[in-house]
């Protein structure tokens, strides 16, 4: 069976850590048709789109993307395509897994906590404006209808999937409405799963509570912002930005992507880790039911990790993306030759 996916390979890295990991996900033997999409600025400049209609009605057809990142100017210019996309296709649970890779050493090994971010509205609602010179103004929007579907969807995860505790983040001491809601709803989809442990912390409190201690929380849930910034601490547990995937799930449609951005700072120069979108094309061969190439993937970068030559200069090593591209496709090459042997000393 052939998928069709849409393809946003993005800007900055992103054209190079998607031509990496399209590269693996084909030499895994699954059949891809690509429907490459632009968006952003680059878009912008040959379509006067920065969402092109071409990308909207693809990603309609398909309900699967693998996206790389797209800059966002900050303090003014156009807003964020990446949120953009999100709130278009209803995309509101953001899953992001933090797991340590094997052979990278962290502070602390074996981490093993799931995020869950609300992806639709809070202050990434993007409505802003002037009051008076002088005066702005941002509105932080969160409604009970988002916040009691997140909640839903990490407590069914985590029943579907054996984890034993939640915890909400907020801060509704001092946003009583708003993150007052947003806790509320947790709590009342809380008491509908009796097995999971739940918990309540204040998002200050938490960002000392991680970096103390990380292993007392399993999953979190928490609104757009919280998720954003909390996410990008606990990559730090893992080896950083460059190791960390996602997925935006909404009902019955995907989009797949890492946690970090565009990268400008090394962008062009062939040094940036793909591994995060990797481990996101992990995600979503299991989403598409391939879950011997997923298999594949894993024990590969488990595999090139062990050598640091193979690995990118943000996890210690020396290699450009291609050449840990190459590594992988490698790694594969030879499971599947280590395997054909198996099977032939079996039948004789
Ligand atoms: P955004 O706000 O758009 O999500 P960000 O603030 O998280 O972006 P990034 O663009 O993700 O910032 O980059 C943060 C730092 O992490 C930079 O120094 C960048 O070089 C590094 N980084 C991010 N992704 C990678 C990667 N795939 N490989 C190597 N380094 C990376």
């Amino acid at each position: 069976m052939t998928h069709t996916v849409t393809l946003i390979p993005g800007d900055g890295i992103g054209p190079e850590i998607t031509a990496a990991t399209v590269r693996i996900l084909e030499a895994t033997g699954v059949k891809f048709e690509w429907e490459r999409q632009e968006a952003g600025a680059d878009a912008y400049e040959k379509y006067h789109e920065y969402l092109p209609q071409d990308l909207i009605d693809s990603f309609e057809r398909t309900h699967v993307a693998l996206k790389g990142p797209i800059t966002t100017p900050i303090g003014g210019g156009f807003s964020s395509i990446n949120v953009a996309l999100r709130k278009r296709f209803e995309l509101y649970a953001n899953f992001r897994p933090i797991r340590n890779l094997p052979h990278i050493p962290t502070r602390y090994p074996d981490v093993d906590l799931i995020i869950i971010r609300e992806n639709t509205e809070g202050l990434y609602s993007g409505i802003e404006h002037e009051v008076v010179p002088g005066v702005v103004e941002s509105l932080k929007i969160i409604t009970e209808k988002a916040s009691t579907r997140i909640a839903r969807f990490a407590f069914e995860y985590a029943r579907k999937n054996q984890r034993k505790r939640i915890h909400c983040i907020h801060k509704a001491n001092i946003m009583k409405l708003s993150d007052g809601l947003f806790l509320r709803c947790t709590r009342n989809i809380s008491h509908e799963y009796p097995e999971i442990t739940y918990g309540e912390h204040i998002v200050d409190n938490t960002c000392m509570q991680l970096v103390t201690n990380p292993y007392q929380y399993d999953m979190l849930v928490l609104e757009n912002f919280y998720g954003d910034i909390i996410s990008d601490l606990c990559a730090a547990f893992v080896g950083g930005l460059g190791v960390v995937p996602g997925a935006n799930f909404g009902d019955g449609r995907a989009i797949f992507e890492a946690v970090h951005g565009s990268a400008p700072d090394i962008a062009g120069r062939g040094i940036a880790n793909p591994t995060a979108l990797l481990r996101s094309g992990i995600l979503m061969l299991r989403h598409l039911g391939e879950s011997d190439a997923a298999w594949r993937i894993r024990n590969a970068i488990e595999k090139v990790y062990r050598d640091k030559t193979k690995r990118t200069r943000d996890v210690g090593g020396t290699a450009t993306t291609s050449q840990f591209a190459d590594a992988i496709i490698e790694a594969m090459e030879a499971q599947s030759e280590s395997a054909q042997a198996e099977a032939v000393i079996r039948q004789t």
